[in-house]
């Protein structure tokens, strides 16, 4: 354990559109904010390859560029960018207090507030070839990339809302969209499977699960089998979209924060607090709803305006 201890006004763990947002907020309101930056600097955006939906970029922008501008915005007002992973958190339940947070196992901040923006991570199932073609027709975000499958034909994996809603997403914008369901039945609310159900170029495989993903370097076609028979099939498409649910990355706070069933942080009415005073929450962390850069970046605006207004209290 190291004998450095830094005490700082604000620390912002996790390095997305929510962390980067706060980290502008809060540099402009003097919080001297420190930002740990987390395994995966900049988040699930350097995953994607074309951002087309943030607004000021009008003809799109790579997801890894569009974090290096997010970077160099929060660094033009002095946020300290750090690369390291907070390891563990020791948050004091008393307004005011110092919240103690541990880098890397060894280093110790010493923080007034603390915005937390760690993020989701999709799941995905596993398999190589899956792995090998993200960013060639593999994605997890129809929202950001159903775009690029245009009047062509998809798989959608994933019999939840989220799969229900980005089947019938992209099934208006492409020729086809096929789901595979592994169950026979679906898990998605009623509503989402009406749907579903009355989308005409959407066609549901039941007992079916995804066997490989077929093509070199860009996604070709699957392979799919039905867990019943064992009988496999290939399906020609050019977009495999995972749709099998996201983890929020929490795990730090487990028995500290309160969480809901699934793992995602609980924040108070409107706002980004937590129920500790002094620690907020933006982003994916604590939004399973909607889970876009764009809305991550106003919670993490939010945050920033939280901890301002919660120093200003204990001043006044
Ligand atoms: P869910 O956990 O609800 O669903 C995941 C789905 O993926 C399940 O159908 C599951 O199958 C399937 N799945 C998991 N692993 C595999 C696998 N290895 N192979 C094939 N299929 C797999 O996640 P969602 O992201 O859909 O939703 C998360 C939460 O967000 C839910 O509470 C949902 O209601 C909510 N939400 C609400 C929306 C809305 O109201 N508009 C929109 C989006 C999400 P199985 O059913 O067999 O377990």
């Amino acid at each position: 354990m190291s004998d450095t201890i830094e005490r700082i006004k604000c620390l912002i763990i996790g390095s997305g559109p929510a962390g980067y947002a706060a980290a502008i907020y809060a540099a402009r309101a003097d919080l001297k904010p420190v930002m740990y930056t987390g395994m995966e600097p900049g988040g699930q955006l350097t995953t994607t390859t074309e951002v087309d939906n943030y607004p000021g970029y009008p003809d799109g922008v790579d997801g890894t560029a569009m974090m290096e501008d997010f970077k160099k915005q929060a660094e033009r007002f002095d946020t300290e960018v750090r690369f390291g992973l907070a390891t563990k958190v020791e948050f004091n339940d008393t307004v005011g207090g110092t919240h103690k947070v541990t880098i890397d196992g060894n280093k110790i901040i010493e923080a007034e507030t603390v915005i937390i923006s760690t993020g989701a991570t999709a799941k995905y199932l596993g398999l190589e070839s899956e792995e090998r073609l993200k960013g060639g027709g593999v994605s997890a975000c129809a929202t950001c990339d159903g775009f690029f499958y245009r009047g062509q034909d998809v798989i959608v994996v994933g019999a939840g809302d989220t799969a229900a809603e980005e089947a019938t997403f992209l099934a208006k914008l492409c020729k086809k969209v096929t789901m595979l369901v592994r169950r026979d039945e679906m898990r998605a609310s009623k509503a989402m499977q009406h749907r579903v159900n009355s989308t005409e170029n959407l066609e549901v495989l039941f007992n079916t699960e995804l066997d490989e993903v077929l093509g070199d370097t860009v996604v070709e076609g699957v392979r799919v089998v039905n867990n019943q028979t064992n009988q496999k099939h290939e399906i020609a498409v050019t977009g495999v979209f995972i749709a099998i649910g996201h983890k929020p990355n929490t795990e730090l706070f487990n028995g500290i924060l309160d969480m809901d069933e699934t793992g995602y942080l609980i924040t108070q009415g409107k706002s980004t607090k937590t129920k500790i005073p002094g620690v907020f929450a933006a982003g994916d962390v604590q939004d399973k709803e909607y889970r876009q850069a764009v809305t991550a970046a106003g919670t993490g605006c939010m945050a920033a305006l939280d901890a301002e207004r919660y120093l200003a209290a204990l001043e006044s």
